[in-house]
């Protein structure tokens, strides 16, 4: 049974209930998950509200983020079990998590531990505009007890994403890791513990949204801030929610993303880039790209090379040497992308590669499966063109001039991420410039450096979070105002 995380130990729901954690490569049943009830996240509450005010914060700044180093050393040392975890979960191949999610996992501490230490805040000393000299000095304090509520495309690296810098700025966190990927999470109390993190410092409650610990814990009174990964539709719903108790908000949330190939590219560069952006993690990407966007004298070899790509990825079993493509998350998400793969036939959509389910061996045949899957054919207004699938598939639509590329780049209620692939050095500046996105790469994909700004612009989130921009979200900031003397009022 996999058992909420409050005030330092392991404890059944309250409700009573527990729920299954599916293994989507095959559908067998991983473990039970205990639902927390109310009064669990009640409790949970309690006790990050009395480790804010207690242990948490008698530690002087450098105790604080020697922990945080000491926790991240902890997830090195016990990789493999937070890799099996994760792997069970997702199915993802062991490849990917291993190089990906879990080294991130123990980065988020020691990256967000370091920017905290060395941060400066503003100071002005003198005359005020108006005469009166003063020393005005910003401080920074905790937000408080926050709200952490995850998806389940890239478990540990996103929850911890938050809880790194959350608890670096002094704060106490209250987890709400995705249904479909509770392990994680639960097995990170036994670090915080293992390195003597104070109880209730980190805590985890396990459930749904609506009705259950999602909706319990992002309309809790004593909440001071929410931070949410997750859908649009979600995120929505989480601001109506908090907006009773006026609560800060961060949400980082879907996106249709572009990528957009000029002629001049180098087209070895392309497919390195597409072939990750468009198919990694079978496609459940927030930044992935489901939008190409390729110049006419180089659409043929684009659409022909990345449709090869396609046929090449191999479906199997997370730790099979020969397989490098995972199952979706769930049977309910690949009933979801199918929809969209029959709307794209009934769009006019043609299938150069892929469009259903692989055949698996009888061992995988209840596994999450589908075939990573290219387009042609599709209007840039379809709606397969148009809305967040969050499958390994993309429709790839012709250009002609740089304009049209950036009109079709930018005409999308998201804003989260794109791709541009060109040679000519000033049009690559000019472009990323005018791409309406929180981030843009030129001739890569998902190249992060964690010290930089990430967020979404338009329906793909509110805020940014990365480097010092985490502290803008995780403190209040004071002003002190000290009155100079020397001077009359
Ligand atoms: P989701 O919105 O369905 O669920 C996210 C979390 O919210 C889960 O823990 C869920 O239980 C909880 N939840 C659902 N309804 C709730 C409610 N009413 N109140 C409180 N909590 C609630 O998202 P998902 O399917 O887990 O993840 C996929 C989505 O996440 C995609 O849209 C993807 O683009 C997005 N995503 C965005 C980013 C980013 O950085 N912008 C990163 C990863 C994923």
């Amino acid at each position: 049974m996999i058992l909420n995380f409050i005030d330092g130990e392991y404890r059944e729901g309250r409700s009573g209930r527990s729920f299954d954690d599916i293994n989507p490569v095959d559908g067998s049943l991983i473990a039970k998950v205990s639902e927390a009830a109310r009064e669990d996240v009640d409790d949970a509450v309690r006790a990050a509200r009395r480790a804010l005010c207690g242990p948490w914060a008698a530690l002087k700044l450098a105790q604080r983020c020697d922990l945080l180093y000491a926790v991240a050393a902890e997830i090195d040392r016990r990789a493999e079990d937070f890799l099996a975890a994760e792997v069970a979960d997702t199915g993802k191949p062991r490849e990917l998590a291993s190089h990906l999610d879990i080294p991130r996992g123990a980065a988020n501490f020691r990256v967000f531990a370091d920017v905290v230490r060395n941060v400066a805040t503003e100071t002005f000393i003198g005359h005020a505009p108006d005469g009166k000299p003063a020393l005005n000095y910003a401080l920074r304090r905790p937000k408080g007890v926050v709200a952490v509520v995850c998806p389940w495309n890239l478990p540990l690296l996103l929850m911890t994403w938050k809880v790194g810098p959350a608890l670096a700025c002094g704060n106490t966190v209250i987890v709400k890791p995705s249904e479909e990927t509770p392990a994680t999470a639960a097995l990170l109390g036994e670090v915080m513990n293992k390195v003597g993190i104070p109880k209730g410092v980190y805590n985890v409650v396990h459930g749904f949204g609506p009705g259950s610990a999602g909706e319990f814990l992002t309309t809790h009174p004593d909440i001071d801030a929410i931070t949410f990964t997750g859908e649009t539709r979600t995120g929505a719903a989480i601001i109506r929610a908090s907006s009773a108790g006026v609560k800060p908000v961060s949400m980082e949330l879907g996106g249709k993303n572009p990528a957009v190939v000029f002629a001049d590219a180098d087209l070895d560069v392309v497919m390195a880039g597409l072939t990750r952006s468009v198919f990694e993690n079978t496609g459940q990407v927030c930044l992935g790209t489901e939008r190409v966007y390729v110049q006419r004298p180089v659409y043929e070899a684009v659409v022909q090379r990345l449709a090869e790509v396609a046929r090449q990825l191999k479906p199997g079993r997370p730790d099979d040497p020969a397989a490098n493509f995972g199952p979706l998350i769930s049977a309910e998400h690949q009933q979801k992308v199918l929809s969209y793969y029959q709307l794209a036939r009934d769009e006019g959509g043609l299938a150069v590669a892929g469009g259903g389910v692989p055949g698996m061996p009888s061992d995988l045949a209840r596994g999450a499966w589908i075939e990573p899957t290219v387009w042609t054919g599709l209007q840039h207004d379809s709606r397969v063109a148009r809305e967040e699938i969050f499958g390994p598939c993309c429709a790839v639509i012709p250009f002609d001039t740089e304009s049209e590329a950036l009109m079709l780049a930018n005409d999308t209620p998201y804003g989260l991420a794109a791709s541009v692939y060109t040679r000519d050095i000033d049009r690559a500046h000019r472009f990323a410039a005018a791409l309406r996105v929180g981030i843009a790469w030129v001739n890569t994909w998902f190249l992060r450096d964690l010290r930089t700004a990430f967020g979404g612009s338009g329906a793909s989130g509110i805020g940014r979070e990365g480097g010092v921009h985490s502290l803008e979200f995780y403190t209040e900031l004071s002003n002190v105002c000290i009155k100079l003397h020397g001077e009359s009022q």
